[in-house]
């Protein structure tokens, strides 16, 4: 009969287990392969104690034949099963249990139960009936034990015990001793006690394959959801990553100017209030070149604003060329810049200044470009605000502006500071 037949058939005589979703037949193999590793070390154990135990009975008595072989047997059997269950071990549970492999343990069932009948059969009947029945009825407790354990496949079961059962009933239907009469009945009486057992513990077997279905049931949507889950937390990683990337990479553009790649007034404003906290902290001098190029309105008339845009790019270069590592050129509107030099005084940010202005006049030749440079520089003993020092610079250009263009004025009150 099909597997899920005959378990609509038990479930209609026995109830529905605990009344769970029904099984596929995948889960029910799951659940088989769950109780199988769990069962056959139990089965294994009974065997072995089993047979050792009756091998040395039958030994000491010395009654009949020589039982080693059988004896041994018996243990060379039980061999197969302890590997199959060191490799069932190995694997993930639950893992379900192949056709094959339950096909086989019902074979290997049947063989065992068959060596165990013919050891009945062999041995029995030449020794008395009182040790024959002794020996009787622990292989029908032997029976009994194979289906407390193995319940979970019935026919392996039925495949075991019906050989074991079948020869102690003919050994004592062949027996004149007055006891055996009895002694078939008391066996008749196991043996309907192991069907019974089997029909009775089918329905425990449907409850426990229910609930284990139930939990990889479980078990695989808790995965799928704890991936999901992974997955988002990702998703969200990397979303939150470009973003900072994205933000990082804004603030530099809202911060640089497109035409010379400067950093911008917004830019410059940032640096001169750290340069001027880190004058405050190391009492460090800080000048301040404001730049503005000279007739440029003209420059842009006579040679058009694109050409216009060229000077100021020759500019920002002679500019650049002309500072150290640590100097901040910006670009603080138009057609001026803006210089901050941390650590100069007055006298070395004028020699800057003056690199810049001949640079630029040599370098922008060709539109008589030419610059004019204020300077000023605050230090903790003359204790300018960055606003104070930025107008000090502004006075310093328009000076520059009014003498003649194209030459630098330091303020007056940037005299020397400490270096
Ligand atoms: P001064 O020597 O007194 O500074 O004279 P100036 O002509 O340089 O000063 P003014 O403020 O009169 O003119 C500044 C000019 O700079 C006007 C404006 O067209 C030009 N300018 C400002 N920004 C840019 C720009 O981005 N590109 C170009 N090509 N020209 C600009
Ligand atoms: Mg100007
Ligand atoms: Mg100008």
């Amino acid at each position: 009969m099909e597997r899920n037949r005959l378990i609509a058939l038990l479930r209609r005589f026995f109830g529905t287990g605990h009344g769970g979703p029904a099984l596929d037949e995948n889960e029910v193999r799951v659940a088989q392969s769950v109780a199988l590793v769990r069962q056959m070390p139990m089965i294994i154990i009974g065997n072995g104690i089993g047979s050792t135990i009756g091998y040395l009975f039958l030994g000491a008595s010395k009654v009949s034949h020589d039982l080693t072989p059988l004896g041994l047997g018996i243990w060379l059997l039980l061999l197969p099963m302890l590997i199959s269950w060191f490799r069932l071990r190995g694997r993930a549970v639950p893992q379900r249990v192949s056709k094959r492999r339950i096909r086989r343990i019902t074979v290997y069932s049947g063989v065992l139960g068959t060596a165990w009948a013919a050891l009945e059969l062999w041995y029995l009947p030449t020794v008395p009936f009182s040790v024959a029945a002794f020996l009787m009825a622990s292989c029908g407790f032997l029976a009994v034990s194979a289906v407390t354990t193995i319940f979970v496949m019935p026919w392996a079961c039925i495949a075991y015990a019906t050989p074991m059962m079948g020869a102690a009933i003919y050994i004592s239907a062949r027996s004149e001793d007055p006891v055996a009469g009895p002694f078939i009945g008391l066996l008749l009486l196991m043996s309907f006690g192991i069907f019974w057992f089997l029909a009775v513990n089918w329905r425990n077997f449907l409850t426990m394959l229910e609930l284990s279905a139930e939990k990889s049931r479980l078990l695989v949507q808790l995965a799928s959801d704890l991936q999901m889950q992974k997955e988002l937390v990702e998703a969200k990683d990397e979303a939150t990553a470009a973003l900072r990337k994205a933000n990082l990479a804004l603030k530099a553009l809202a911060q640089t100017d497109l035409l010379t790649n400067l950093p911008n007034r917004r830019g410059f404003e940032q640096t001169l209030r750290r340069e001027w906290l880190r004058m405050q902290a190391t009492g460090y001098t800080l000048s301040l070149l404001m730049v503005d190029a000279d007739h440029f309105k003209a420059i842009n008339d006579r040679h058009g604003h694109k050409k216009g845009d060229e000077c100021l790019r020759i500019i920002a270069a002679a500019l650049e060329a002309s500072v150290r590592a640590g100097d901040t050129v910006s670009r603080y509107g138009g057609e001026e810049f803006a210089v901050i030099l941390p650590g100069l005084a007055g006298s070395d940010a004028f020699k800057v200044a003056e690199r810049m202005r001949s640079t630029v006049e040599s370098s922008g030749a060709g539109f008589g470009l030419t610059i004019s440079i204020g300077i000023a520089t605050c230090h903790t003993s003359n204790a300018l605000t960055t606003s104070e020092l930025m107008e000090q610079a502004d006075d310093a250009l328009f000076r520059a502006k009014q003498g003649g263009r194209n030459q630098l004025v330091l303020a007056a009150a940037s005299v020397e500071g400490k270096r």
